[in-house]
């Protein structure tokens, strides 16, 4: 398995209502990142604020000039659900993530191993409810 190369695969995926965001991040960016609440109606994210629709790509995402590239906007207040991804092989196969190489599809199990050793700082500790 190779690290992230920022393709933006799994981000270009995330529109329409793709990711959530917990009442404490709601609560972080409307005290700190108005310019991040205001993509965000109750509780979904990224609504348009002059429709009230869903964004279908999400507004927060930049392609280099050559468009191999992405990078987030919001990267250091990025939702929880961006931090923790990919989570597992089954979601990365879906985004068809850069990550994943032809060895790790003949063996499931050890790349979601190797998967779990590459997010473990990403991802809340065990036992923490989320
Ligand atoms: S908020 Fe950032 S990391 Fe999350 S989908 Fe948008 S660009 Fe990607
Ligand atoms: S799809 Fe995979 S390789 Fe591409 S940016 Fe997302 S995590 Fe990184």
């Amino acid at each position: 398995m190779k690290n992230c190369n920022s393709c933006g695969r799994c981000c270009e995926t995330a529109g329409n209502g793709g990711l959530s965001a917990s009442p404490e991040e709601i609560d972080y960016w409307e005290t700190y990142r108005p310019d991040i609440a205001r993509f965000v109606d109750g509780k979904r994210i990224w609504v348009d604020p002059e429709t009230g629709e869903y964004f279908a790509r999400c507004p927060f995402l930049q392609r280099s000039p050559d468009g191999k590239k992405t990078t987030c906007e919001i990267y250091e207040d990025r939702p929880e659900d961006c931090r923790h991804y990919p989570v597992d092989i089954e979601q990365m196969l879906l985004d068809n993530c850069e990550m994943l190489e032809p060895r790790d599809l003949k063996n499931l199990r050890h790349a979601q191993r190797k998967l779990d050793s590459i997010m473990i700082d990403s991802r809340p500790p065990a036992g923490s409810g989320d």
